[in-house]
């Protein structure tokens, strides 16, 4: 992938589901290294815009371009989501399979890494996120913070270019959060441009370079954290920020 242009694209783009209008007309531009942290009421189209990006989703209307790269035909959405890592609420871990071989399966299978080399990665990424003692137990005997931690290192091992993460931690017990978004918070300090949808706001605010409102499929108002904050201009965000925070 090139690193000029933006890292992600999007413009004009609409999405129905039947008669349901579920995105409306999001023009959206991502720099590299950029992270965006989206949030808005449940239905307002937050996921369906990132399943959009790595193609999980077909659009009706618009254009979609990762690293300069337009999602038209097949070849087109196999490169992309090559590059494009995603981390869902939940964990979506083979249960069958030991931590460290839930982790080889994508390398192994899909890149062509040899066993060792993709152990080897694995466990590299299982220390990044701070859980290499796990490596030979299987999901069931990890706790929810610890299976995304899993997920998530999964996501990497495959070295995406791009992370996405819808609501990461809304399916965990609230004692298991911080675990979870300090990771996700070390990747971002590192460089590692994402979109996180996430109503945890204490995140958001260390995290996220722009933060994204959206409402009814659409992009109600985009800001600096500060501004998005401390001074929202549209009454609608204004309501769903005095109800989350
Ligand atoms: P959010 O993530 O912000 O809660 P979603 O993107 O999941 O919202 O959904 C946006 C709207 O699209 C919702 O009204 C939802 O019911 C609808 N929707 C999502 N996926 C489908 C689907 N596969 N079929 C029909 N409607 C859908
Ligand atoms: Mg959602």
């Amino acid at each position: 992938m090139s690193q000029s242009g933006p890292a992600i694209e999007i413009s004009a783009l609409n999405k129905w589901f039947g008669d349901y209008h579920a995105l409306r007309d999001i023009d959206l531009q991502v720099e590299h290294g950029e992270r965006i942290v989206v949030c808005g009421p449940s239905g307002s189209g937050k996921s369906t815009l990132i399943r959009c990006v790595n193609s999980l989703e077909t659009h009706d209307s618009g254009t979609i371009r990762v690293d300069g790269l337009e999602m038209r035909d097949a070849a087109s959405v196999a490169k992309v989501r090559a590059e494009v890592g995603m981390v869902f609420q939940q964990f979506n871990l083979f249960p069958h399979l030991t931590i460290l071989q839930n982790l080889t399966l994508g390398p192994t299978k899909a890149r062509g890494l040899s066993q060792k080399d993709a152990e080897q990665k694995a466990m590299a990424y299982l220390e990044r996120v701070q859980i290499p003692d796990q490596a030979h137990k299987r999901p069931k005997e990890l706790s929810g913070g610890q299976q995304q931690r899993v997920a998530i290192a999964r996501s990497l091992c495959m070295e995406p270019k791009i992370m996405l993460f819808d609501e990461p931690t809304s399916a965990l017990d609230p004692e298991m959060i911080a675990e979870v978004l300090d990771v996700i918070l070390d990747l971002a300090n590192d460089g590692m441009t994402m979109i996180v949808v996430t109503h945890e706001m204490g995140f958001a605010r260390k995290a996220a370079d722009r933060m994204i409102f959206m409402d009814h499929g659409a992009i109600v108002e985009t800001g600096t954290p500060d501004v998005f904050f401390d001074a929202p201009k549209s009454e609608r965000c204004r309501t769903f920020l005095s109800q989350i925070l």
